[in-house]
């Protein structure tokens, strides 16, 4: 079938769920059978996020093939459980690199190279490439920002101009709005709204559907109203109140027959019924009040969730098949190392140290960890994690405070941990890690082997630092096994304490292949011990566990 596109931009604010709302509408086609793919344009000029920091843009999400992209893609996995590739991030930083780099080769001797059409173009090239890589049916595109963001102008006069390229019937426009509640009248207000089509339609883009976005419930007269002054069919102004169940996104615009608005205007019809059961089931298990276990997170950037959004949403994956909720408690490494927050571990049932780079609240952090080992409390190390865990037991083992990373003591005489042999000669910063999936040996009898019950997994990297191989022998003799390893032996993928319930840091990052109906093994195994620890009886409740395969598709255990 000729590819289909449906574009998503914001009006009135940021941060009213848009990429939810795409990420959700991805789902509604996938149930009716079409092959969808999500990608993201973001307006910023850097090439990628990958050399921001999480305070200015959240967590970095890593797909397979490498890619350092906006944490959007993360939602879009999670919610339609596809895997993306990068083509599916698309930056400013990116569309003019190229088009530079055209320039300088002299691709385009002789002419002026204009925002329109060789930007423009460029753009659309790169839209093009999604459903040429993915085999997706339908395309949904999602600009970042806001409606009038002077940088995101290109962006959308792109959009504007694929409706003629491919055609009226293969575009649709989604408007994705926020209603603001005057607290004084008890009232919201649809006026932002309006303001926002009309720089949309100044722009020559008419909206096909709108979301709006609200705290409160909103009346069928308000939406008769937006319908009326921003000219969209009634049916295509989609109320979306606020939830604190996020995956219940999907089933309020099923309640809202979304989907079938969207497949009538792209004249499709669905291939199947959406079967929804397995949603149901998991928004009620969310909802249904159950035992609480206590996690503290151990991070630099704890003021900002979102720096962590996939390891929080594993966490919560994880705790949903277990039947228990785990309550997450935000500690800054910093406030350890100044003696402050310590009451936050104490209280704590389990300590996860996730990913991060550069020195600052280092030593906090393996202070977290000696406190998991010398407590026996369940630790889950990701990435940096896993390297901070090894410092610790290496410093207690070889009785030195000297130990570190060489990316926190360029000097230090007893590096543990080091930079990788082939990231020596590089010099740029930017996408040059050891990036995306990598296979990894389970060692059997191990407790990473009895957690993923298989002997070859796939995990998404993002490091430049590794195990360094001069210890291995010291360490292992001291109680760490290396549960993880790289087909050819050379590379700890995974580390665990033999004398501890569940001691485990893997230096990749487990957290990007969960998925809500299909919880990643290690955080099941790491929040199993964490039950356990909590004295919680673990609850008779169907096996909702899945593993993820080689390929990261599902593999039923069961
Ligand atoms: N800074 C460490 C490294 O580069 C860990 C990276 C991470 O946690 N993603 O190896």
């Amino acid at each position: 079938m000729t590819t289909k596109y449906i574009f998503f931009t914001g009006g009135v604010v940021s941060s009213v769920g848009k990429g939810v709302t795409a990420a959700a509408i991805g789902r509604l086609l996938k149930e009716r059978g079409f092959a969808v793919a999500v990608q993201k344009l973001d307006p910023y000029i850097n090439v990628d996020p990958g050399t921001m920091s999480p305070y200015q843009h959240g967590e970095v999400y890593v797909l397979d093939d490498g890619a350092e992209t906006d944490l959007d893609l993360g939602h879009y996995e999670r919610f339609i459980d596809i895997s993306l590739n990068h083509v599916c991030n698309v930056t400013t930083g990116q569309v003019y690199a190229e088009v530079i780099g055209k320039e300088r080769r002299g691709d385009y001797l002789g002419g002026t190279i204009q925002v329109i059409p060789h930007i423009t173009n460029e753009i659309k090239r790169r839209i093009g490439l999604v459903d040429k890589t993915t085999g997706a049916e339908i395309v949904l595109v999602e600009v970042g920002g806001t409606v009038g963001d002077i940088e995101s102008l290109p962006f959308l006069e792109a959009l504007r101009q694929m409706r003629s390229d491919v055609g009226r019937e293969n575009t649709l426009y989604i408007h994705v709005t926020w209603l603001p509640y005057i607290g004084a009248t008890s009232e919201l207000k649809t006026k932002p709204t309006q303001h926002s089509v009309r720089e949309l339609r100044s722009i020559g883009i008419s909206p096909d559907m709108i979301v709006a976005r609200s705290d409160y419930p909103i009346e069928d007269g308000l939406r008769e109203k937006i319908a009326l002054f921003c000219d969209v069919e009634l049916r295509a102004v989609v109320p979306m109140i606020t939830t604190p169940v996020l995956y219940e996104v999907p089933l309020l615009l099923e309640d809202n027959h979304v989907a079938d608005y969207l497949l009538e205007r792209l004249g499709l019809e669905a291939r199947r019924q959406p079967d929804w059961h397995e949603w149901e089931r998991l928004v009620a298990e969310v909802r249904r009040s159950k035992p609480v276990v206590n996690v503290a997170l151990v991070g630099k950037y704890v003021e900002l969730h979102d720096a962590y959004m996939s390891v929080r949403e594993a966490l919560k994956h994880a705790a949903l098949a277990l039947g228990i909720e785990v309550n997450i408690n935000w500690v800054h490494s910093a406030e350890l190392e100044k003696g402050r927050c310590w009451e936050e571990l104490e209280k704590a049932d389990g300590i996860v140290v996730p990913g991060g780079f550069g020195s600052r609240g280092i030593e906090g952090k393996i202070q977290a960890a000696r406190y998991a080992r010398e407590h026996k409390i369940p630790y889950l190390g990701l990435c940096l994690g896993m390297q901070l865990m090894v410092i610790e037991f290496a410093r207690q083992v070889l009785g030195s405070e000297d130990v570190n990373s060489t990316e926190f003591d360029r000097s230090t005489k007893v590096p543990v941990i080091d930079l990788m042999p082939d990231q020596r000669a590089i010099a740029d910063m930017g996408g040059t890690m050891r990036l995306g999936l990598y296979p990894c040996q389970l060692q059997p009898g191990t407790r990473a082997a009895e957690a993923y019950h298989k002997a070859l997994v796939h995990e998404r990297h993002r490091h430049r630092f590794e195990l360094n191989n001069a210890y291995r022998e010291v360490l292992s003799q001291a109680g760490m096994s290396f549960s993880g390893l790289s087909p050819d032996g050379k590379l700890v993928e995974i580390a665990e304490l033999v004398d501890h319930p569940f001691m485990v840091g893997t230096q990749f990052h487990p957290e990007f292949l969960s998925r809500p109906n299909r919880p990643h093994p290690l955080f099941v195994g790491f929040l199993d011990a964490v039950r356990q620890r909590a004295g919680l009886a673990s609850e008779p409740k169907e096996a909702v566990v899945e593993r993820i395969g080689q390929d990261g598709h599902k593999v039923s255990v069961n």
